[in-house]
């Protein structure tokens, strides 16, 4: 097992990001759960920009592209998408040039990431109402065009949900069991959220790793199971080409992936994760957003209260603090 964490380790990566991120208990949470002990882990806080999950991500994305020459960072997402605000900050970090792809028209109004991607002059290209495919290719485009001119552009695929991405959160969930022995505490079943699988895909994996410390439950925010599955088992593939560590579980055995909580999908707000963004920063003092955190939390409430978990519980928050001022 030490040769796995070893090769774990040996992946480079930026090191930019404040780790390990903080983890405390929800007391009110637990009080009106009647549950023991449930916890949360702060990467909401991982110390750039708005912080995120995707500095974990972007920690490894940026190095490869760094170690490849590159000079240019071609980030693309929706509008007021937190990969292209967190990709512009740790751009200014690292000294890159940054360009953001983004769906729709240029806004009149820039509220919550827009703003930020203002404050930091992010060179944004808004590229009207076109599908993923259309503003993949304008990417792609856009890629051949710079290295024309000489540049050396470095292209961000998946939303940063990609092998090298994910293995992030190979890391975060190494980093979470080193914290519960250091802090001398038990987390049994972890929450997370499932958009393209990144983060689900990393915590797996490396929950393999560790030889299944925890039960990992993946809320779905955007995709039915069998989609979320496909694109999980996807990138844990590409993570096992990385690592050139591999195994042969099923996806069914090793984590518990639902898809009953993310309402009409990506970014659709239900009656009850709109009410989350609401009631859960009242009762903690953490807020959450509609489109990720919000929905894990109803899928980890709900599991809590309908006794389909036993054992103490950890909510992964994966940030997006700042678009929620761009959902109001
Ligand atoms: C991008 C993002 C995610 C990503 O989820 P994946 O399943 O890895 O695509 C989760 N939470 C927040 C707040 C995000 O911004």
């Amino acid at each position: 097992m030490i040769r796995i964490i070893d090769k774990i380790n040996s992946v480079k990566k930026l090191d930019i990001g404040c780790f390990p991120t903080p983890v405390h208990r929800l007391k009110n949470t637990e009080r009106e759960l009647g549950h023991e002990k449930i916890f949360i882990k702060r990467d909401d806080l991982t110390g750039i920009g708005p912080g995120g999950n995707k500095i974990r991500s972007l920690e490894y994305i940026l190095m490869e592209a760094k170690e490849g020459g590159a000079d240019t960072i071609l980030v693309s997402g929706p509008m007021n998408s937190n990969l292209c605000t967190i990709t512009a900050c740790v751009c200014k970090k690292m000294n890159f040039d940054c360009i953001s792809i983004v769906n729709g028209n240029k806004p009149i109004e820039f509220k919550g990431n827009l703003l930020l991607d203002k404050l930091l002059e992010l060179d944004s290209l808004y590229i009207g109402n076109v599908t993923e495919q259309e503003r993949g290719e304008y990417v792609e485009d856009l890629y051949r065009k710079l290295q024309e001119e000489g540049r050396k552009p470095y292209i961000i695929k998946h939303g940063a949900s990609s092998g090298i991405g994910a293995m992030g959160y190979v890391n975060a969930i190494i980093e979470l069991q080193e914290q519960c022995s250091k802090l001398n505490i038990k987390i049994d079943e972890i929450f997370a959220p499932g958009a393209n699988g990144g983060v689900a895909a990393g915590l797996i994996y490396g929950n393999t790793v560790l030889d299944f410390p925890f039960k990992i439950n993946v809320i779905s925010v955007e995709y039915e199971n069998d989609l979320l599955e496909q694109n999980i088992n996807r990138i844990i593939k590409e993570i096992e080409e990385i690592t050139a560590v591999g195994f042969n579980y099923k996806l069914k055995d090793a984590c518990n992936i639902v898809d009953n909580y993310k309402g009409k999908g990506w970014g659709a707000k239900t009656s009850e994760s709109e009410k989350m963004v609401f009631d859960f920063p009242r009762k903690e003092g953490v807020f959450v957003e509609n489109i990720y955190t919000s929905k894990v939390l109803v899928g980890m409430f709900d599991l809590i209260r309908n006794k389909r978990i036993s054992g103490n519980a950890c909510f992964i928050h994966t940030g997006g603090f700042s678009s929620l001022f761009g959902q109001f």
